[in-house]
């Protein structure tokens, strides 16, 4: 009988590699991070990346290779020798404070990091993810890796009902509904610090940026393309896309790899 697990450690796996492949988890970052995902049909599991491995980097995880555990980070399904990754707690009490999120993911992202240090608020500089940093990202204030359960439930706090959160000279997490809502979160929330990083050099820590505002406008703009005449009678000569979105390609290429 397969194994209930199976498809989701296939997707955790895929996920990791698709981390790798935007340079989230790559060089001295090899083996750091994580991509959490809840168990359909059994909200009080979830699999993520263990340690132990012989090759312990996000480049070599296999679906076999990913651990189930409950919502105390407590090992319900792993391969032997292989314990759950150092900071499960922050994915335990992520998935057990908030029942709606169903993907966790924490990487060291580089230009993220560099801004929770220097107490660089990221604005909104480009399209890509600015709603996600419309607003002030909560910061974790202590630079330490997530291991307890009581620094597990402080992250969990802080992150609130929110989609996104730094700690301090250490990386990010993003909670989503689930796995494409939180892979791509962190890949946006990454691209926009690196943004913010360029506008810092060029203009100084009190550049311009995109208001609150102009996000919301764009974003209440976006998403009506096929009301416009034109593509009204696109549609009607040539039918409805079928596709829309990069997701499958970014899963497409990542998943070659497992
Ligand atoms: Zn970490």
């Amino acid at each position: 009988m397969a194994s209930p697990y199976a498809d989701t450690r296939y997707e955790v796996a895929v996920g990791s590699h698709m981390l790798v492949d935007f340079g989230l988890a790559i060089g001295v970052r090899a083996s750091l991070g994580h991509v959490s995902v809840r168990v359909p049909g059994e909200p009080d599991k979830f699999v993520v990346k263990g340690r132990g491995y012989r090759l312990d980097t996000l480049a070599r995880m296999r679906a076999e290779d990913t651990v189930v555990c409950n919502l105390e980070g407590e090992v319900v399904d792993s391969p032997p020798n292989i314990v759950p990754c150092f900071e499960v707690k922050i994915h335990s009490c992520i998935f057990k404070a908030r029942p709606d999120v169903m993907a966790v993911v924490h990487v060291h992202p580089k230009f993220a990091t560099v801004m929770s240090v220097i107490g660089k608020p990221i604005r909104s500089m480009v399209n890509e993810g600015n709603r996600l940093v419309m607003d002030p990202i909560p910061v974790y204030p202590k630079q330490k890796i997530i291991t307890t359960d009581e620094e597990g439930t402080e992250v969990a706090r802080l992150l609130g009902q929110g989609k996104v959160e730094l700690l301090r000279g250490h990386g990010a997490v993003t909670a989503g509904k689930n796995m494409e809502e939180a892979v791509t979160d962190m890949i946006h929330l990454e691209h926009h610090a690196e943004m913010n990083y360029y506008a810092c050099v060029m203009a100084g820590m009190d550049h311009d940026y995109v208001s609150r505002e102009q996000v919301l406008e764009f974003s209440n703009s976006s998403g009506s393309q096929y009301d416009l005449p034109h593509f009204k009678q696109a549609i009607a000569k040539a039918g409805m896309p079928q596709y829309g979105g990069v997701w499958q390609a970014w899963f497409e290429d990542a998943a070659a790899k497992v």
